[in-house]
């Protein structure tokens, strides 16, 4: 929607993390990247993203556990809700929906995909 849309990657793979952030790039968007649950729970509190792509396989917290810890936050804080989409090799879709995820994408992404999922969030027009 505007130039200083700006997204969260939270995925432990550096590989998938690099090429997340160059589609993203590709798309004209700037993004952040954290690389584990707990990084991505410190950075939701010290900035705000338009949205947040989360992977929900993560080494010591999972990815839902995360997205549940994001919501209470924003909850205590007063803070606007912010979209999460859960990026996961497998379906875990309804679990992702009970702890407030708003979307799902499976790996790995193509960037037609990302781009439908940001557009559909009114991330891109
Ligand atoms: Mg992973």
């Amino acid at each position: 929607m505007n130039r200083e849309s700006k997204i969260l990657v939270v995925e432990d793979e550096p590989v998938l993390r690099f090429l997340t952030a160059k589609q993203l790039s590709q798309l004209g968007l700037v993004s952040e990247a954290a690389h584990d649950g707990f990084q991505a729970i410190s950075m939701t509190r010290q900035n705000t993203y338009d949205l947040i792509l989360m992977d929900i396989g993560l080494p010591g917290i999972d990815g839902i556990k995360v997205a549940e810890q994001i919501r209470k936050d924003e909850l205590a804080e007063g803070k606007n809700r912010t979209t999460i989409v859960a990026l996961t090799a497998y379906a875990k879709e309804e679990q992702c929906r009970e702890v407030g995820m708003d979307d799902f994408m499976l790996k790995p992404l193509m960037l037609d995909g990302l781009k439908q999922i940001l557009c559909k969030w009114n991330v891109l027009v």
